[in-house]
């Protein structure tokens, strides 16, 4: 049996999406800004996609931006606000994020810096939550941005977007949120949230890799980061991926679709395998807010083993989990997000990611079950073992 519990580093891509995405490879080809009637056709599918995705975040279509997936739409984001602010004559050149927030914003984030930007990363609590009153004490008059994630994706935390978008724009300061791991999973409203802009990315969503889109507000000054021709009105230079768009399209119309019930799913199985886990494994706890995740994932602690241990022997079992992000994996490095979270060092090395999808079914959750006892008793007889030699 192979399981895969990891959607949250990507999920497969769904049959429609797969399907419609091979009918555009081929037949769709035109240039989109071609102005005969291949390019316009090709037009055609990125409008539809547009649609779709905007839809999905509440949105207008206008205001969708398509970008190269999460990492891009998170560069843009920073780099295009800081860029857009360098040469006016505002005088903000303060940029603050919370301190678990993806590569793609934090390095983004270093990168500034060392261009003369000031920043700060804001703390979180135990639960790897921020606290409005944190970004409060942060903000000054030369901040120009926030980017605080919706929601985390190693421990699947839900931020209170919608209250720190607030006391940003008290201060007249922008707000972005990296929505790459909540949309598709709860209902990401960017009018509700309050946001000037958000980040999303089709591979955590049954998509392609390679497809995200960054939604601006209306009026938001933002300077394009990739220069070139007019596509995407001025905003992001270069010839559209059109299938790689029509499946972002895709599966944003069959996300929307089946929200409310994959999420009471999910939700169901993910609570079930939580609470087997520990109960029938000894010493293990939950990492992160248990009433405030996306419905999918959670993030468990194992005394006593080695997460990348625990990792390979489950894999030899033939289940797939993560120790968090998919960039930190590979390294023993301990996770950032949990260092944050004030977790003892110990405890950040010990501690899987399982994040379920679609496709996951109560079987296989048995099959995890009835695995995982075995392999982490096994795991903690060598470490035993080793620690009496
Ligand atoms: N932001 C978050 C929260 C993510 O989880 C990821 C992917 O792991 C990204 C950004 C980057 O997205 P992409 O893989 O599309 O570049």
């Amino acid at each position: 049996m192979r399981v895969y519990f990891d959607h949250n580093a990507t999920t497969p891509v769904a049959p429609p999406v797969a399907e419609l995405m091979t009918r555009v490879l081929t037949d769709e080809f035109g240039n989109a800004s071609s102005i005969h009637r291949f390019g316009q056709r090709a037009k055609a599918v990125l409008d539809d996609a547009r649609t779709a995705v905007a839809d999905l975040i509440k949105a207008d279509p206008s205001e969708v931006v398509f970008t190269s997936g999460g990492t891009e739409a998170d560069n843009f984001a920073l780099r295009g606000v800081a860029e857009a602010l360098d040469s006016g004559a505002t005088g903000r050149r303060h940029l603050i994020a919370s301190s678990i927030e993806h590569e793609a914003v934090l390095n983004t984030l270093k990168a500034l810096a060392r261009r003369g930007w000031t920043t700060t990363l804001l703390p979180v609590d135990a639960t790897g939550i921020v606290a409005p009153a944190a970004l409060e004490a942060a903000l000054t008059d030369k901040t120009a941005l926030v980017s605080v994630m919706h929601a985390n994706n190693e421990i699947g935390t839900i931020q209170p977007i919608a209250e720190l978008a607030a006391l940003a724009h008290a201060r007249g300061v922008l707000f972005h949120t990296d929505a790459v791991q909540s949309v598709a999973k709860i209902a990401v409203d960017t009018r509700a949230l309050g946001v000037d802009l958000l980040s999303l990315s089709a591979h955590k969503f049954n998509g392609p890799k390679g497809a995200g889109a960054l939604w601006i507000k209306r009026g938001t000054r933002i300077a394009a980061i990739l220069t070139g021709g007019k596509h995407e009105r001025n905003r992001r230079a270069g010839t559209e991926n059109v299938p790689a768009i029509a499946g972002l399209g895709a599966a944003a119309t069959l996300a929307g679709g089946k929200l409310a019930s994959d999420a009471a799913r999910l939700s169901a199985l993910r609570d079930r395998l939580e609470r087997e886990i520990l109960a029938r494994v000894p010493q293990t706890a939950v990492n992160g807010a248990p009433d405030r995740r996306v419905p999918n994932t959670t993030n468990i602690s194992f005394e006593g083993v080695e997460a990348e241990s625990l990792l390979i022997a489950l894999d030899l079992e033939g289940i797939a989990v993560s120790t968090g992000s998919a960039c930190s994996s590979g390294t023993l490095e301990p996770s950032h997000v949990l260092r944050a979270m004030g977790l003892s060092t110990h405890r950040t090395q010990n501690s899987i990611r399982l994040s379920l999808g679609a496709g996951n079914t109560d079987a296989e959750i048995d099959y995890l079950l009835e695995k995982l006892p075995r392999v982490v008793e096994k795991l903690r007889a060598l470490t035993r073992t080793a620690q009496v030699r």
